[in-house]
């Protein structure tokens, strides 16, 4: 007995269960039975060579964290490849479905902290960090020319690089408040270097 799925993100899977344990959701799920094409040569086969059942986070569904087992179908082919089946819930190796890390993502930026993101998606804060880390990334570019006016900014947060950070922003507006902790910096006289 199986029912189609019709939550957001997981319509591609049938579900065979569910259960609340205290504040827990679980679903098991399954993809229906098909041919896949082999990666190996090219053939088309529907034969099973195995299941095993993959434990994957999702987003919190009715206020309550909620796993995925997803019991995945491994194919053999005539030459001898065996494969698992496509599914675009979850990317190779990872404990946590897609939406969820795209989820993630987007807390991490519209977010108080990492610590109160990484609290409501049930994960530690090293793993909200690492996915900030990821999507900033690109957005990083090296400067080549230091601006005229920079202000700076202390805070706290609480990354793998310490509890306090400072941050340095081109400014150039006509006032600018001196900040306490100044006299701990130094700069040399082209800016280019700054000792904390
Ligand atoms: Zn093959």
């Amino acid at each position: 007995m199986h029912f189609t799925m019709n939550l957001p993100g997981l319509e591609e899977f049938n579900m065979m269960k569910k259960e609340t344990v205290g504040s827990t959701y679980y679903i098991h799920v399954e993809k229906e039975r098909k041919a896949h094409r082999c990666p190996a040569c090219g053939e088309r086969t529907n034969r099973v060579h195995d299941y095993h059942i993959q434990k994957i986070q999702h987003l919190k569904m009715f206020e309550r964290t909620s796993y995925l087992f997803y019991r995945k179908r491994r194919y053999a082919c005539s030459c001898g490849k065996k494969f698992p089946e496509k599914t675009r819930v979850v990317d190779r190796y990872q404990r946590h479905t897609v939406e969820w890390n795209q989820a993630l993502g987007l807390r991490t930026i519209q977010g108080k902290n990492f610590k109160d993101t990484a609290d409501q998606f049930h994960t530690s804060p090293s793993t909200a960090m690492r996915r900030f880390d990821r999507l900033a990334a690109p957005m990083i570019q090296e400067v080549k020319e230091l601006p005229e006016v920079i202000a700076i900014d202390e805070y706290k947060g609480d990354t793998d690089h310490g509890k306090y950070q400072v941050l340095f922003i081109s400014h150039i507006a006509h006032q600018l408040h001196t900040p306490l902790f100044m006299s701990s910096l130094n700069f040399d006289t082209n800016y280019s270097t700054i000792w904390l």
